[in-house]
Formats: structure tokens, C-alpha cells, sequence
């Protein structure tokens, strides 16, 4: 592992200061998914007294990479990005898992057949199989949770986004020119979010591009399997340089906080020219367009949750609750109690630890129900399908949208 990582061990006073930070020690109270846990158990690996092992493996693969420890950390201990090394370091010994390794080998890196899959997942729900399936209970006998996580997935588009859009969408007059990256979950699942973020952009005179993109690897790299990762970051470094924009846009703040880590990842000079271009599409609205807005009364509260991958980004606080205050009076925006809390999406975290993840969403909930609110926005579509779980399973009459939505709701 690479010094400037492991220069965190040295850092590390054991103060335990982070355990009033991370989701999983409220969850859990176990001392092994805090960062403290983590950096003492890495120091015995490091000074031999441990070898890697299953139980190891299972405790490093037990963290949000949420970054609050590291943010509230009194010694700057990075332990988010010491648990990634460790995952890279893992791989390299153990290899992946059987499941993580075919989905992220043979599935991210084709977009045909990610395709594919939307359109079969899209047949599995319109076609009854959905409801036999669950009525037959045959999930049930399936190992990890596999019954609980197929709830998990919100009505699939039939056709992906991208596959709707032309690549060019032109404007008269346009004030600027951007690509936008529209990440997997928009592109397969969620499409009515790409076509507010269109809407929104050509309202504005702002001509778009949607190049050729593949995923953008948060969950390889989250995983520790760098090479896929790095594969898919140089094939959109590539694809978007083909094309001279002023800015590079999106909707999704993991790829955000993927992209803007490029230039430290991938072994490509591409990405240093690309990366200061690229900003999520709530800081564009506000900070290059500044958008006006003149909304009708509709008198819905509104409240909002902080991505983790967002939040400690340059206006990634400001920007999207700026964004929902100018929706007044048709939307009234009420901060939460627990708006900077991790809603444990973690990427695909609430696949891997689905009954873990349920526990960390449900104080957010909570606080969600508790702000009055009839709407919670969000500006990453991962966090939107987890909280909107969350909230159906609660019974709650609450939704969650993206902010750019209820933008495009009032134009
Ligand atoms: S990671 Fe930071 S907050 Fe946690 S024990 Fe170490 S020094 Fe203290
Ligand atoms: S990154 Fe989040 S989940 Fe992981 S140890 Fe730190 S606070 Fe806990």
C-alpha cells in the first residue's frame, strides 16, 4: 500500500472521537466497523501479527466509505480511503467475490449488455413474473436477503435513457455547451431525472451532449478492484475529450466524487484536463446559470438529504439547498435534524449488507418524518432509491425526489 495511506496509522491517536460519527458504530456499536477498529486491526496486519482472513475481509468490507470519521477526525485520519486500499490490497491477495467479480468483469464494462439487463429487469416487473415471484415466496430460500433486496429496485424504463436522447440536443442561441454524464442509475432506472436535467439545461439555452459512457466505477473501485475501475475511468476520459465543451455535467454525486478522484486513480493525463470541468448539476444551476425561477404557489414542504459523495464537494452544501429556496413558493424547503447523515445506499452497500443498511436509514427516516416535510430532494438518484425504500417499507407517505425534478416541475 502506497505511503501517503498509510501514513494514517502513524496519525491515529485511538482517541475514539470517531465513534460518535459513523453510521455503523450507532448501528452496530461494534468497535471493528469504526475507523478506530479499522486502523488498529490494519496495524497488526502491517507488523505481521495478522494475515488477511475472511473475518478481515468481512470487517473491511463493513464500512459506508461515508467520510464522516475522516471529516470530524482531530488527527485528519483518512480511514474511508485507508478501507478502499485495503479493499485494493485484498483483491490483490484474495481476488473477488464469485458475484462482484462477473457483475463488475462482465457486466459494467459492456453497455449492451447492461442494456440488456435493464430490458429484462423492465419484462421481470411488466410481465407478472415480478408478482408470481413474490407471491410464490421462492426469494425467500435464496441466500443473502435476495427476497428483501428485490424490493430494493423501483420501476425499471423499458428503454434506457441515453437510448431515448440524441446525442446532440441543440438550442438557438446557446450560451453554453455541455456533456452531460448521466451515471447508470439515471440512464437504466430513472430517466425522468435525465429528462428534467435536458429540460432544465435547453430552458436555459444551454446546448447538451450526451457522449458515448460507460459506468463511472465507483463500484469496482469501492470494491477494490481497481482494474475495472480503471478501465471504465479511461474509456469515458477518452469519450469525453472527443468532444470541446465548456462544462461536463451531472446528476449523480458518487460520479461526481468518482471523476473528481480520477486524476489520482487512473494513470491518464486526459482526466487532469478533464476533471475541473465536471460539477454537479445543482452547482451549476446556481453558480454558472443562476437560475431564476418564478414557481407557482403549491405549498408542499420540502426538505433535503446530503449525499455523502456530495457534500464535502465545492458548493455541494450550498448549492442544492440554494437551488430549493429559489423553488419558493411552490416548494417550502425546512432543513432536517439528520440531513448530513448517510442514508446507507454506499454505492451498493445496501445490496452487500441490505439488513445493516436498513438500520442506518432509519434514523434518517425518521428525521424525515420529524421535519414535516411531504417531499425529501436529494441530488444522487443511489441515495433517492434507498431513501424512497426506506420510506415505503416505514409506510410513510413521504417521497424522495431529485432536486433538478421539482426544478424542471416548475418551468
Ligand atoms: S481515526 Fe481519528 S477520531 Fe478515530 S480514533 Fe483515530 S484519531 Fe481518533
Ligand atoms: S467511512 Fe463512514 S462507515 Fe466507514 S468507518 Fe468512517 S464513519 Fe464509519
Amino acid at each position: 500500500m502506497d505511503e501517503k495511506y498509510l501514513d494514517n496509522l502513524k496519525k491515529c491517536s485511538r482517541c475514539g472521537g470517531c465513534q460518535a460519527h459513523c453510521p455503523l458504530f450507532s448501528a452496530t456499536g461494534r468497535e471493528p466497523y469504526v475507523a478506530r477498529g479499522k486502523v488498529e486491526l490494519l496495524d497488526h496486519v502491517r507488523s505481521g501479527n495478522l494475515q488477511w482472513n475472511d473475518k478481515l475481509a468481512e470487517i473491511f468490507s463493513t464500512c459506508l466509505l461515508c467520510g464522516s470519521c475522516a471529516e470530524n477526525c482531530p488527527n485528519g485520519v483518512q480511514a474511508d480511503r485507508l478501507v478502499m486500499m485495503c479493499r485494493k490490497e485484498l483483491v490483490a491477495d484474495r481476488g473477488l467475490p464469485i458475484i462482484k467479480k462477473n457483475i463488475f468483469q462482465h457486466l459494467l464494462k459492456y453497455n449492451g449488455r447492461l442494456n440488456a439487463m435493464g430490458i429484462l429487469l423492465y419484462l421481470y416487473q411488466k410481465t407478472g413474473v415480478q408478482k408470481l415471484v413474490r407471491t410464490s415466496k421462492v426469494l425467500e430460500l435464496m441466500p443473502m436477503d435476495l427476497a428483501r433486496i428485490e424490493t430494493l429496485l423501483p420501476p425499471v424504463a423499458g428503454r434506457s435513457f441515453r437510448k431515448t436522447v440524441p446525442f446532440l440536443n441543440p438550442v438557438d442561441h446557446p450560451r453554453l455547451r455541455v456533456a452531460y454524464f448521466t451515471g447508470c442509475v439515471t440512464n437504466l432506472i430513472s430517466p425522468h431525472v435525465g429528462l428534467s436535467v435536458l429540460r432544465v439545461l435547453q430552458a436555459n439555452q444551454v446546448e447538451v451532449v450526451i457522449p458515448e459512457q460507460y459506468c463511472c466505477g465507483v463500484p469496482a473501485f469501492a470494491s477494490g478492484d481497481f482494474a475495472t475501475g480503471s478501465f471504465l475511468g479511461q474509456a469515458n476520459v477518452r469519450e469525453f475529450s472527443r468532444y470541446p465543451v465548456d462544462y461536463i455535467v451531472t446528476d449523480c454525486a458518487s460520479c461526481l466524487s468518482t471523476w473528481l478522484a480520477y486524476p489520482e486513480w487512473l494513470e491518464s493525463q486526459g482526466a487532469d484536463q478533464l476533471v475541473p470541468k465536471i460539477m454537479d448539476i445543482n452547482r451549476f444551476l446556481v453558480e454558472v446559470l443562476d437560475i431564476k425561477l418564478n414557481p407557482q404557489e403549491l405549498g408542499i414542504k420540502v426538505t433535503y438529504h446530503d449525499p455523502c459523495h456530495l457534500k464535502r464537494t465545492t458548493g455541494g452544501k450550498s448549492a442544492p439547498r440554494e437551488l430549493l429556496k429559489r423553488l419558493s413558493p411552490a416548494y417550502e424547503f425546512v432543513e432536517m435534524g439528520l440531513a448530513d447523515r448517510c442514508c446507507g445506499s454506499a454505492g451498493s452497500f445496501n445490496l452487500s449488507h441490505y439488513r445493516l443498511s436498513q438500520k442506518v436509514v432509519a434514523p434518517k427516516v425518521k428525521s424525515i418524518e420529524e421535519s414535516g416535510a411531504g417531499l425529501v430532494a436529494s441530488a444522487c438518484p443511489s441515495c433517492l432509491m434507498q431513501l424512497n425504500h426506506a420510506l415505503r417499507n416505514n409506510e410513510s407517505p413521504v417521497q424522495a425526489k431529485h432536486v433538478v425534478e421539482l426544478v424542471a416541475n416548475v418551468m
